[in-house]
């Protein structure tokens, strides 16, 4: 199974890609995860990427191409994947194709998360994650059950990001309608595009995700 998360920043792609990554035995593909590690490890593409995220802006596709190019060959990748956060431009979703064509792979599924720009800032203003396990919590929506205590790992220290901030996100959510909206017809035509709404509570989101998954596997 090969499935694509699209929809804009703090649309809960991450929320939904660790959920059905644990039901469906894939592993979550998400690009922003990978450019933060680059960046806290100080490698030449953390070097080059930690400005640009900080201003809310896309990272270059030759960047981000080359790093989803070695992911998809490491062994776990053989069991399927949900790509969280990529492809972000018609570039990107151009060299996947190239490189999923190559290994004879097919996406199952490119399923937008759609959420309107009116409810992000508060999505994303209130996201932390464990600073342990990556575990993700929002003030409001998604608290730990014990409060400083995550449900996953028992951990007690927690991260926010530097580019979850009010001014930042309407960049970002600029960022997303110019250059990542414009895919959305790329996957239509070829007839795997599905949508959800994603404004919903989380559980029921996953559950539409599920129907959507289940679907496309007896279909
Ligand atoms: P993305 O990966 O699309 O940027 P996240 O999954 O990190 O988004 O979600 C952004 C924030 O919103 C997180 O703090 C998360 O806990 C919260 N969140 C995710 N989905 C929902 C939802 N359906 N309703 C309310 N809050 C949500
Ligand atoms: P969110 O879903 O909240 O926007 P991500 O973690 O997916 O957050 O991305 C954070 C930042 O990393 C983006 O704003 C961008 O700078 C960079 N980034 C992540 N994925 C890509 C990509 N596919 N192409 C270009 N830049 C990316
Ligand atoms: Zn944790």
């Amino acid at each position: 199974m090969h499935l694509i998360l699209l929809g804009p920043p703090g649309g809960g792609k991450g929320t939904q890609a660790k959920k059905l990554q644990d039901d469906y035995g894939l592993v979550q593909l998400s690009t922003g995860d990978m450019l933060r590690a680059a960046v806290a490890s100080g490698s030449e593409i953390g070097l080059k990427a930690k400005a640009v995220m900080e201003a809310g802006k896309l990272v270059s596709d030759e960047i981000v191409i080359g790093i989803i190019d070695d992911r998809i060959q490491q062994p776990d990748a053989n069991k399927g994947f949900i790509l969280d956060g990529f492809p972000r431009t018609v570039a990107q979703a151009e060299a996947l194709d190239r490189m999923l064509g190559e290994r004879g792979i097919k996406i199952d599924a490119a399923i937008e998360v759609r959420v309107p720009d009116s409810m992000i800032v508060e999505r994303i203003t209130g996201r932390f994650t464990c600073a342990q396990c990556g575990a993700g919590y929002h003030d409001k929506f998604q608290r730990p059950k014990i409060d400083g205590k995550c449900d996953a790992c028992g951990g007690t220290e927690f991260t926010r990001r530097a580019d979850d901030n009010a001014e930042t996100v309407q960049k970002r959510l600029d960022a997303y309608h110019a250059q990542t909206a414009p895919i959305l017809p790329f996957y239509e035509k070829k007839g795997v595009l599905k949508v959800v709404d994603g404004t919903l509570p989380i559980d029921d989101v996953t559950k539409r995700l599920k129907q959507i998954v289940e679907g496309v596997t007896v279909g």
